[in-house]
């Protein structure tokens, strides 16, 4: 008897993920991509579990973070290397009342230590009081993690856009309909912006440098962070859109972001020698919808942190699902 086969739409980190996991559960994958805007070519993601500055940390954080690695490994180890730096992200924080708000946050299975500036194994911009210091944090090149979890799939990727998709089926744009036992709809932020979705999309940029600033991530409004060639400065900063839009960096974003860096660490003489935008949709969604088919998206800036985790249960499922 022939294997169940699942569709997955959407080859970002969502999509990999998901169809890494399935295809782990013996499943036959396929998935459809038209190799557009995806957010998971992110030159560097942080692996932080201790988000922006409200210092809130999702219940699966640890989880998350430790699977993320684990593959980075196997990823590896399969000949699929990913950049990636695994020394800890630093979070500087400007006063005792924000340091209150993070240690409310902090589960007692997250190892961290609080750190005073002068301490901080970077050597940060005067005004900040105190910095968390995550030992289990860091960075990864989005675009060979994701890269890597197709490749290690096996699946076949049909390059198209997905113009219509029900429990079993997607029509691709060309007319073509392609058949399976199950659906999983990853499209990110630009899938639901072309599917009409009322959804919140997030745009930022990521200046990449010719060497990076700190050789450990820092993060508080913007991030500085290695990547596979030089460095990146980046945030997501633009005002939330309830449609998709094509990214772009208003001048008056990259003299904020320019701020935030040097607020964070002395930029010496960095070089910029590029830049990267994408779009991110919030509103996570990880399960059946009512049409039936299946859907793992609205990662929001959680993409590496929380998606390959998420993707192991939404297989999990879909694979149960086909199976009966
Ligand atoms: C500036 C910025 C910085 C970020 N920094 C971090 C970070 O430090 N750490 C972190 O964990 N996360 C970070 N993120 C978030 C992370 O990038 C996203 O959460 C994650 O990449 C979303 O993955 P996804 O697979 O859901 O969507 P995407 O990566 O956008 O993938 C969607 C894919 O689906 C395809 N697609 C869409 N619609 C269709 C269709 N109809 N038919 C066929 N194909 C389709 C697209 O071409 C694309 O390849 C950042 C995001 C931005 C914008």
């Amino acid at each position: 008897m022939n294997p169940p086969h699942v569709l997955v739409v959407g080859g970002g980190v969502a999509g990999a993920s998901v169809a890494y996991f399935a295809s782990r559960l013996g499943v036959r994958v396929t998935v459809v991509d038209v190799g557009r805007h995806a957010a998971s070519t992110v030159p560097s993601a942080l692996l932080n579990p201790v988000r922006g500055q409200s210092g809130a940390v999702d219940e699966r954080a640890v989880e998350g973070l430790r699977l993320t690695w684990a593959l980075v490994d196997e990823l590896t180890g399969a000949g699929h290397p990913v950049a990636h730096g695994r020394v800890g992200v630093l979070r500087p924080v400007p006063d005792a009342r924000a340091r209150r708000k993070f240690e409310r946050h902090l589960p007692p299975e997250l190892l961290h230590a609080w750190l005073s500036p002068q301490a901080a194994p970077v050597a940060l911009a005067p005004g900040w009081e105190h910095a968390l210091w995550l030992p289990e944090g860091g960075w990864l090149d989005g675009a060979a993690f994701t890269r890597g979890l197709l490749a290690l799939s096996g699946a076949p990727v049909v390059r198209g856009r997905a113009v219509g998709w029900e429990a079993r089926s997607v029509t691709l744009e060309d007319g073509q309909t392609l058949l399976g036992d199950a659906v999983v709809w990853c499209g990110g932020s630009v899938g639901a912006g072309w599917a009409g979705e009322a959804a919140t999309h997030r745009a930022g940029t990521l200046l990449t440098l010719d060497r990076p600033v700190t050789d450990v991530p820092m993060s508080f409004g913007a991030y500085l962070a290695p990547a596979a060639v030089g460095g990146v400065l980046g945030a997501t900063f633009e005002a939330p859109a309830v449609s998709w839009r094509e990214p772009t960096l208003p001048l008056r974003s990259l003299g904020w972001l320019l701020g935030r860096a040097e607020a964070l660490t002395a930029l010496g003489g960095v070089r910029v020698t590029g830049s990267w935008s994408g779009t991110r949709l919030s509103g996570l969604a990880a399960g059946r919808t009512p049409d039936g088919a299946w859907r793992l998206s609205g990662l929001g800036s959680k993409g590496f942190l929380l998606g390959p985790l998420l993707a192991r249960h939404v297989a999990g499922d879909v694979v149960r699902a086909v199976s009966v």
